[in-house]
């Protein structure tokens, strides 16, 4: 159990569980191959089996750190900051993305928008799990729609998850790593025939930079 007023800080998002930071390109999606520091947050309770940062789910294993800290460790590296998961909604963004912001940086978010959308955001990237679907806040001001498509069916939900999504979303269909073989063809085919999607790929771990 955190100390009580620890606790209060995580309630109120000024302390984080931190899971790792690092300063990297951003692998993923429109900003592909662009400069980036991510702040991976703990805490995750979509439960998505083919997830890759399944050590980042249970929150209690990363430590609290106050955002103070957090955001004097991005602003020396980079001017675009990538908070990403776990699930960052999970806590309340307002006090790490205005002070983010006070900095004079760019504030992406990579989330499921499976809880109610909290923090100001220059770039939001919504990632849809079936387990637990976005809320309504998040469709509406995603810049980005990515669906992992780990088998056929996923097809089907990301044509779903962009009937929802506000009308400038921009559309990426993306492998799910371990089924990247059987998948990219599929999703090459698929954007062939419905141009409204792109294609996005995990360059990060082709490139081996975390
Ligand atoms: Fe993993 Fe993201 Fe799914 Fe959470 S939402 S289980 S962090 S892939």
């Amino acid at each position: 159990m955190l100390k009580k007023e620890i606790q209060i800080a995580v309630d109120k998002g000024e302390s984080l569980p931190l899971m790792e930071e690092f300063y990297t390109i951003q692998g993923e999606g429109y900003h592909t191959g662009t400069a980036a520091y991510f702040i991976r947050v703990g805490g995750c309770d979509v439960g998505c089996h083919w997830c890759d940062v399944k050590e980042s789910w249970n929150a209690e294993l990363h430590p609290p750190t106050d955002v103070d800290i957090i955001v004097t460790n991005a602003a020396k590296y980079a001017k675009t900051i990538v908070i990403t998961g776990g699930e960052p909604l999970t806590w309340d963004m307002t006090p790490i993305t205005t002070k983010l912001k006070a900095s004079g940086l760019n504030v992406h978010i990579e989330t499921s928008g499976a809880y109610p959308v909290t923090g100001a955001w220059d770039w939001f990237c919504l990632s849809p799990k079936k387990n637990k679907l976005p809320v309504q806040g998040a469709y509406d001001i995603a810049h980005e729609l990515k669906v992992i498509i780990h088998n056929k069916h996923d097809f089907i939900f990301a044509e779903e998850q962009a009937a929802k999504v506000n009308d400038d979303a921009i559309l990426f269909l993306q492998p799910e790593w371990s089924k990247k073989e059987q998948m990219t063809p599929l999703i090459v085919d698929y954007v062939m025939n419905n141009p409204k999607w792109r294609v996005s790929l995990q360059t990060h771990k082709y490139l081996n930079i975390p």
